[in-house]
């Protein structure tokens, strides 16, 4: 496992739902907001068909709240959603150019998604609208810096941005990367809890969210050499990587 690299100014988090970042990343955000990094996250749905006991109409305000809520925990403060809908999202050119949008706006050095690989590792399968972001993801970003691809959305003095170096992975079963998370471990956890609507909703009996993330970090940390860490899959966005 190396260690990722932290000689970046801003990152834009583009991930499919509310929580994703939570479940894994918030604590390694925390940490780079912590480094006067700048870093912002897109939500491509709301979640909003993420509650079992409420309608999407009702859930997707309270889903909104619970993220806005859980990205400020970790010094997050601009969130956006795209308003695709949940659980279905699809990849492909309508999904690349939304995400492509955002990214010449935000015109971020890194851009950060969640594992989109089948499967979290073993046999616990990935969920469709994380696999279809992150694709969508790396893609987009290509598409960012060509300013005949979505020629429509230059208008208003925005511009190509090719400037994203590296595209990562949270959480892959092939991760590469790592960055040591000790210090902001708790802050990760209080991102988590902020959800508590999204959890409560799940029905899992006894989720601890410290418990749930110690496990994960702590494989991580006996990789990298530390107590807590988070790890990323990178994919250069150049050649000769
Ligand atoms: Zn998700």
């Amino acid at each position: 496992m190396q260690l990722i690299n932290e000689d970046w100014q801003s990152a834009l988090c583009v991930v499919a739902h509310p929580d994703d970042l939570e479940f894994g990343a918030a604590a390694a955000v925390a940490r780079w907001t912590g480094q006067g990094k700048t870093v912002r996250y897109c939500m491509v749905t709301s979640g909003e068909a993420g509650i079992d006991a409420l309608t999407p109409d009702e859930c997707r305000a309270v889903r909104e709240a619970e993220q806005i809520e859980s990205a400020r925990i970790v010094g997050v403060d601009t969130v956006e959603f795209l308003g695709l809908p949940d659980g279905v999202l699809e990849y492909g050119v309508p999904l690349r150019r939304a995400i492509a949008a955002v990214v010449r706006r935000h015109r971020p050095d890194i851009v950060i998604t969640n594992n989109f690989r089948a499967t979290w590792g073993g046999r616990n399968l990935n969920q469709a609208d994380h696999i279809a972001t992150g694709m969508a993801c790396l893609d987009a970003v290509r598409d960012a810096g060509n300013r005949w691809i979505f020629a429509e959305q230059l208008v208003d003095g925005l511009e190509p941005w090719g400037g994203v170096r590296e595209v990562w992975a949270a959480g892959s079963p092939d991760s590469t990367h790592a960055v040591d998370t000790t210090a902001t471990f708790d802050r990760g956890v209080a991102s988590l809890a902020a959800h508590r609507a999204y959890i409560d909703g799940l029905g899992w009996d006894h989720f601890d969210p410290e418990e749930f993330l110690a496990s994960a970090a702590r494989g991580a940390g006996a990789a990298l050499g530390t107590t807590y860490a988070t790890t990323f899959e990178v994919f250069p966005m150049g050649w000769g990587a």
